[in-house]
């Protein structure tokens, strides 16, 4: 076991448009880099972990050196700092890749047998074009090899490449390319991607909110009875500030809840005049907003509707076509429960309506 794993972790994130350097930012609970560090410490198949970064580190099992100004910098610090150490084979890995595994190190492994260079790559599944100077030409995607790392090398053959080279490479496969030597390429691993931008984060950290909403209403006569924006024909209506709707507001309340965000009364003062009487199916325009701002989406919404009548099997496809049509999310993400409560207490006297809610959120 003479191998050496080499994290570069001293990008300086120009895409990332972010304060922090990329590698440092937290990915499923831990910093970036830490991930392909666990890997290669997991994986047993190397004499040395050498991390090159910008940011004062300590780790026991591995050596941490600085970075330099670009990519290729810091490769060939890395390569001289390991100059004396007797390291057959680097494997070259950017802290942006999270997702290496330990099969990918040992299918690299297994080529360096008989290999001097090995590279990981993906076929590209979108179609390619190229331009020379203002001429756009096709590319055939078959013959288009996207490069991963880690790239792997014999480290003396690396060692003097990097000696000679005196121009700015994006990688190491491109300065064995250029000097005209042979890369063994195999397939890489699709998870292995690249995080580049602040979106690729934001998307991959994608979380899971669940709020839960409560409500309940007198029910009095002479007032016109709503149930999730619809108007049943009912003996009373639930009497309110606004039309009473207790399925709304409860909804309200678990999407408010599931974002943080306070409660319906917050967002509607009782004692404002400028709410009185308003149809409850109004108020859903703030609380879609702020999904809408924040980049939320409703995953499902699960509703229990409190009451002795009306029954809630007769008007169920009428409250879920019609709340599917308020929030605009498909019908089959929402679905109403209709429980009576034996006779008991005011609502067993249809003196009133209540109902609970839970909704789950993904941002
Ligand atoms: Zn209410």
């Amino acid at each position: 076991m003479s191998d050496c794993f080499i994290l570069l972790s001293a990008g300086k994130s120009k895409r990332f448009k972010s304060k922090y350097n990329k590698q440092f930012i937290t990915y499923k609970n831990k910093p970036l880099f830490e991930h392909s560090l666990r890997t290669a410490l997991d994986s047993k198949m190397f004499k040395k972990i050498l991390i090159v970064s910008n940011k004062k580190l300590n780790f026991k099992n591995a050596d941490v050196i600085k970075g330099g100004k670009e990519r290729h910098n810091s490769t060939q610090k890395a390569l001289n700092y390991l100059r004396n150490k007797k390291i057959k084979n680097v494997f070259i890995h950017d802290a942006a890749r999270p997702n290496l595994t330990v099969n990918l190190l040992k299918r690299l492994k297994k080529e360096l047998k008989n290999n001097k260079a090995v590279v990981p790559y993906l076929k590209s599944e979108n179609s390619v074009k190229y331009k020379i100077k203002n001429k756009v030409n096709n590319l055939d995607r078959d013959k288009v090899l996207i490069t991963q790392t880690p790239q792997c090398f014999n480290f003396i053959e690396l060692f003097n490449l990097y000696k000679i080279n005196k121009e700015k490479i994006t990688d190491e496969a491109s300065l064995y390319l250029q000097n005209n030597k042979k890369i063994k390429f195999i397939l890489g691993d699709k998870n292995n991607f690249k995080i580049t931008t602040k979106d690729d984060l934001n998307y991959l950290n994608s979380k899971i909110y669940y709020g839960i909403g409560f409500d309940i209403h007198k029910l009095i006569k002479n007032k016109q009875l709503f149930l999730g924006g619809v108007k049943i024909p009912f003996h009373s209506g639930l009497k309110g500030h606004s039309d009473g709707d207790v399925i709304l507001h409860a909804i309200i309340d678990g999407l408010l809840g599931a974002m943080r965000k306070s409660d319906i009364g917050t967002l509607f003062p009782s004692n404002s005049n400028k709410f009185k009487n308003i149809r409850s199916k109004n108020m859903l325009a703030p609380v879609l907003r702020l999904l809408n701002d924040n980049n939320i989406s409703i995953n499902n919404i699960d509703i229990n509707l409190i009451c002795e009548n009306p029954k809630v099997s007769k008007i169920r496809n009428k409250i879920i076509n019609s709340l599917s049509n308020l929030l605009s999310i498909n019908k089959n993400l929402i679905n109403l429960k209709g429980k009576t409560v034996e006779k008991l207490g005011i609502i067993g006297k249809e003196q009133a309506i209540a109902c609970e809610v839970i909704c789950s959120l993904t941002k």
